[in-house]
């Protein structure tokens, strides 16, 4: 084992590591599974903490609020150095965070890495957690998996199971996590990618106690998995330690099983970039060729959050890219030096003259969001896919500053924290003057707000769940005219169907991609007709705009405008002035003056927004909110609570599997997200504090009938808006009558 506190050393690693010889892998688990623990446990054997310390030091948790609550909530990058049979590997962890609210960082790291260890514990098996970890890394980020089955010793010291029903217990993991890979890997490497306890892909251990087994390591070192838990049964931790260390089995499952940067592009480029693989950068990017034009990709913005100062975190995928030089960014459009470019050390960067392709880079200079693809400052190059979220922001804090003179200050703020966690949303009410945050859990706005505070102290109010306002059928068409009179539009609102829902969300379909391609997958997979898939104008958070007007003189005039009338009101709809989602807005008709002195925005926006509030109002409008999905966890006998729990709280059971062995039972249901504020508490209360919540967005589903009224009236309440949800009516004067 090197040791890698010296820079000069791991400069050295860095320059001189042949690429068959590193891996660039993330760790990820359902929260609690385990992954802290082995990734200090790693961290010790690198030397950079003390042997003793590990497990319990949780040095990847650097971050003090992180540390009050023992969670990961930052991706760090660790590098470690590694010498197996006589050579030395160089191998980057990116770490990510296990809680739900930094799901973000989960999909951020897996775009930097080839491969991922998917942790998973021995005694709760697969959960929700489990499933999207696998379908982001192995699914959207094209990574190679590994198995880590964690806290086998609970097997043997808590459920007292023999080794065969507890091989039995491994095998159900096993066989259910490639039953996952299997349907989401990418089809080549379906088979290829699951994991086999005799190949060697799959490790069995305790981060706790420290020690993890492979197939091959008991082979070789000729210990059979019986004397194991005999080991364990007589509480010999020590022989376990020194006889099958944790790091052992783990990394020589990841250096003989994961892909090198150089296989790990040829397997993941296919995934992320959408551009021509035969083009000259196409195959600098399967040849990870650090000659090709340089095209790499931002994925992490890591804040310090003390002297909120942020430095960028990335991969260089083809070219190399240099301390210095300008770098374009390809979906901002705008060109930015490089100041300082170098490796992540856990908190610093370790300064490098230059990163080769198939290195991951830490730079200084600006700041951008991240997901951010770029290339060198004089060339134009098709960016890498977006990177998913598996989540949506479902609740919102209002914040404001506590004084006036800090507004401008608080916008900065909250600004730079969004940029690295694009999960989150701000919105700047125009007419209250505050701001509205808006995440995926109560939690990950209450860190956000403390972090805002420490710099600019802020009022806030309460969370509140964030729904969304949804048509059910074709409105009206409305012929409508602006206040002057001179111009008219014409149109019609209705619901988009699901699958050019899926095709938006999974950006099969976006707003800047080539017109031909889109029109082919929406008529191809969506059945649109072909007129109507041509003539897009706009995709605006899942909400499409469609022209399907015929020779309008000045059209082009207008076009910008109209479609910015638009978006605003999918940002709030007449009902509670609540997101609208899936919403296709037609326009059918359109008539522009000639005179520019007639047409300014005021026009525009009474024609156009009288047109789409009636047209809104007459298709059915309903209130839409989330949903979760949660897993409880909980003692046999104590099913019965779960089950009262989540029809208590207007949800619903979807599975019930029984652990007979252990005497546990993980009862999973649907809740919507409003009800379940207070649910950790309600579970632990009624199971005696032995039931455990783990939680995941599954959704948007109607809001029942008899409660909507009431939401609304509490919505519009809050907004301060008029009590009563408007009328067509109300814009009866814009309509448009030849008489
Ligand atoms: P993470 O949320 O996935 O990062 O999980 P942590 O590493 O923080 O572990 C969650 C809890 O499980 C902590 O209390 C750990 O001490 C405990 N834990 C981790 N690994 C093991 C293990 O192998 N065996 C046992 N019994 N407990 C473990």
């Amino acid at each position: 084992m090197v040791k890698l506190k010296d820079p000069e050393e791991l400069r050295d690693m860095f320059a001189n590591t042949p690429m068959e010889n590193r891996r660039i892998f993330s760790i990820v688990a359902h929260i609690h599974h385990g992954k802290t623990s082995i990734t200090d446990y790693l961290l010790s054997k690198a030397g950079l903490m003390a042997d003793t310390e590990a497990g319990r030091k949780l040095l990847t948790n650097w971050d003090v609020i992180e540390k009050e609550r023992k969670l990961t909530i930052f991706g760090s990058v660790i590098n470690l150095g590694f010498e197996y049979d006589g050579k030395a590997y160089l191998l980057e962890v990116n770490d990510t965070p296990g809680h739900i609210s930094w799901t973000g960082e989960v999909s951020r790291a897996l775009r930097c890495s080839d491969g991922v260890v998917l942790v998973v514990c021995a005694v709760e098996g697969i959960l929700t957690q489990t499933e999207t970890n696998i379908r982001l890394s192995v699914g959207a980020e094209g990574c190679k998996p590994v198995l880590f089955i964690n806290k086998a010793d609970r097997l043997i010291s808590e459920l007292r199971l023999s080794p065969k029903a507890a091989y039995e217990r491994l095998d159900t993991i096993i066989r259910g996590v490639n039953d996952y890979i299997r349907r989401v890997a990418p089809p080549q490497f379906a088979e290829e990618w699951t994991s086999n306890f005799k190949e060697g892909t799959v490790a069995v251990g305790s981060a706790k106690d420290g020690w993890a087994f492979t197939f091959p390591v008991l082979k070789r070192k000729n210990i059979t998995p019986e004397i194991v838990f005999e080991k364990y049964a007589e509480g010999d931790k020590e022989w376990l330690r020194k006889t099958l260390p944790l790091h052992e089995a783990m990394l020589e499952m990841v250096i003989n099983h994961l892909p090198d940067p150089e296989t790990g592009q040829k397997n993941k480029i296919p995934s992320i970039w959408k551009g021509d693989l035969d083009s000259e950068v196409g195959k600098a990017l399967l040849d990870t060729d650090p000659n090709g034009d340089l095209l790499g990709v931002i994925a992490k913005v890591v804040m310090d959050p003390k002297r909120l100062r942020a430095f960028l975190v990335g991969r260089v995928f083809s070219g190399t890219l240099k301390a210095g030089q300008e770098v374009r960014l390809l979906t901002r459009k705008s060109v930015q030096r490089v100041k300082r470019v170098g490796v992540q050390e856990v908190t610093d960067i370790l300064d490098m003259p230059e990163i080769k392709a198939g290195n991951m880079f830490s730079i200084y200079g600006f700041i951008c969001p991240a997901g951010e693809s770029f290339s060198d400052s004089n060339i134009e190059l098709t960016p890498f896919e977006q990177i998913k979220y598996a989540v949506e922001p479902v609740v919102s804090r209002t914040i404001e500053a506590a004084n006036p003179q800090d507004i401008a200050k608080l916008d900065e703020i909250v600004k730079m924290w969004t940029l690295a966690d694009p999960t989150l949303l701000f919105t700047f009410d125009k007419e209250t003057k505050k701001t509205i945050i808006s995440g995926i859990d109560p939690l990950q706005l209450e860190v956000l707000a403390r972090r805002i505070n420490d710099h600019v102290p802020i009022n806030m109010s309460e969370p509140v769940v964030v729904f969304r306002e949804k048509v059910e059928q074709r409105g009206q068409e409305f012929h409508t005219k602006s206040s002057n009179g001179h111009n008219k539009i014409k149109g019609y609102v209705e619901p988009l169907d699901e699958k050019t829902l899926e095709l938006i969300k999974t950006r099969k379909v976006t707003a800047d991609q080539p017109e031909k391609e889109r029109a082919r997958i929406l008529k191809e997979e969506a059945g649109w007709n072909m007129k109507e898939a041509r003539n897009i104008w706009d995709i605006y958070k899942n909400n499409v705009i469609v022209n399907m007007t015929a020779g309008v003189q000045r059209l082009d005039r207008l076009k910008q405008a109209i479609i910015n009338v638009i978006n605003d009101f999918v940002e709030g709809g007449p009902l509670a002035r609540e997101p609208v989602m899936g919403l296709k807005i037609v326009i059918t008709d359109c008539f522009v003056h000639e005179d520019p002195a007639h047409t300014g925005y005021s026009e525009v926006f009474t024609m156009t927004s009288s047109a789409l509030n009636m047209s809104f109002l007459t298709a059915e409008p309903r209130l839409y909110e989330p949903v979760v999905r949660v897993d409880m966890r909980l003692p046999l006998h104590m099913m019965g609570e779960a089950t009262k729990l989540i029809s208590g709280h207007r949800g619903q059971v979807i599975d019930v599997r029984q652990l007979e062995k252990e005497g546990e039972a993980i009862v999973t249901g649907l809740i919507p997200t409003i009800e379940t504020m207070d649910l950790a508490d309600e579970l632990r209360n009624a199971t005696e504090g032995r039931g455990v919540l783990g939680y995941e967005f599954d959704s948007f589903k109607p809001v029942p009938s008899a409660l909507a009224e009431e939401y609304i009236k509490e919505i519009r309440q809050r907004k301060k808006l008029p009590a009563a949800i408007p009328k067509p009516e109300n814009w009866k004067r814009f309509i448009y009558s030849r008489h």
